[in-house]
């Protein structure tokens, strides 16, 4: 199998469309004029896929949303101003008081911190770390209405079973979500595993570039418009037409990018694998057992983003390490063309407190400066 589906390649680069400017228009308007009101208020009426206001629907934005739903294989798909912004925008319009949503797997931290102020509303919350049906049937409760996935998970990259967790949601009536967003829509489609939503964070390998926040949320019609009327437009956090344009620019390089880095992080995480201060790498590709049967069935491929954990004596050795490389930028997102580094720990916690993440794991996003210089790098820092 093609580590990249050669039909997304064509609709990352909107191959095939009419003739015309290459690259779409920008189209920098708040609002969108109609010959007579009877004509506006029927737009109105349709704000979800009519250009009205931009707060709604923009032509920019919303070619950007037919490439992403085409990707995702779905019916549907709204951007925002952020991940998070296509995050909080979901929970809020899905879950109301009394509900209760499970979170499996590694979730990205702002994400509990959002399901944390939702308790105010009357919507409960608990956390699942169990990588099998089993464990995370056992954490269903009668009120769940959502299960939120993050798989690969964010820092161990830790897999769930999509395809299970997805049908014992369906039978008990329960919608499913995946942040998507370290698979991207060309290396896992969860949609055609079973899940109701996908959702990313552009601003990751989408942007590719460390220029651009951006988020994103795709699934069916009804579910994709419930979020527009019930959140998206009452909360505002709309993506902006210039930033729509620049991630449709980063689409088109997305599968060389994903190819490259891919190979790169694996090259890289594999030397890391043998190196003596090195006690593990948390990489999808590297897993073993049902880890390494989730991979082969649910992935294309993992992108370039993986973690190891050192074989030192505390956090501070760890933070030394990473300091000392040269080519790995010291900031906290991800995806773009530079390799970058962090640690999930700001201060030490601790042997006691360091829970899932060891205190001597640094995380490494690999750009495009090549497996060899990256290596090299590596092993100056280490030796
Ligand atoms: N999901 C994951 C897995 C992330 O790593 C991030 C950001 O780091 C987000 C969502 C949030 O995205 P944004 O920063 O675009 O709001």
């Amino acid at each position: 199998m093609d580590a990249i589906d050669p039909a997304d390649t064509l609709t990352c680069l909107r191959s095939g469309h009419a003739a015309g400017p290459i690259m779409p228009p920008i189209v920098q308007a708040s609002l969108f004029r109609f010959e007579t009101l009877e004509e506006l208020f029927a737009a109105q009426d349709r704000e979800h896929e009519t250009s009205v206001y931009s707060r709604g629907t923009n032509p920019t934005v919303r070619e950007l949303e037919t490439a992403l739903a085409a990707l995702e294989r779905a019916e549907a798909a709204k951007c925002f101003a952020s991940g998070m912004g296509a995050i909080s925008a979901t929970l809020f319009a899905l879950l109301g008081q009394g509900d209760h949503v499970l979170f499996c797997g590694d979730i990205y931290g702002p994400t509990i911190g959002f399901a944390q102020r939702l308790e105010g509303y009357g919507v409960s919350h608990s956390r699942c770390f169990a990588a099998d049906i089993d464990g995370i049937e056992a954490a269903l409760t009668p009120a769940t209405r959502l299960i939120y996935l993050e798989s690969p998970g964010s820092m161990r990259f830790e897999l769930l079973p999509i395809e299970q967790v997805c049908a014992l949601a369906k039978a008990r009536g329960i919608l499913t979500a995946i942040d998507n967003t370290v698979a991207t829509p060309l290396l896992q489609k969860p949609l055609a595993l079973g899940c109701d939503l996908a959702l990313h964070s552009l601003t990751k390998y989408i942007g590719g570039h460390s220029d651009t926040l951006g988020g994103a949320v795709a699934g069916s019609r009804e579910l994709v418009e419930r979020i527009f009327y019930r959140a998206y437009m009452p909360m505002g956090a709309a993506m902006a037409p210039f930033d729509a344009w620049l991630l449709l620019r980063g689409l088109m390089t997305l599968p060389a990018r994903l190819a490259q880095q891919q190979a790169d992080a694996l090259a890289v995480a594999r030397w890391l694998a043998d190196h003596p201060k090195v006690r593990r790498v948390f990489h999808p590709a590297l897993a073993e057992g049902a880890q390494a049967d989730l991979f082969a069935r649910q992935m294309r491929g993992h992108s370039g983003l993986f973690s190891t954990e050192f074989d030192l004596p505390d956090h501070a050795a760890t933070l030394a390490i990473g300091n000392r490389l040269k080519l790995f930028g010291k900031a906290i997102s991800w995806g773009g063309v530079e390799s970058l580094v962090t640690s999930p720990h700001r201060r030490d916690p601790g042997s006691e407190q360091e829970g899932r993440m060891p205190r001597t794991l640094l995380r490494l996003s690999v750009g495009l400066e090549g497996a060899d210089a990256l290596i090299a790098d590596l092993e100056q820092a280490l030796a």
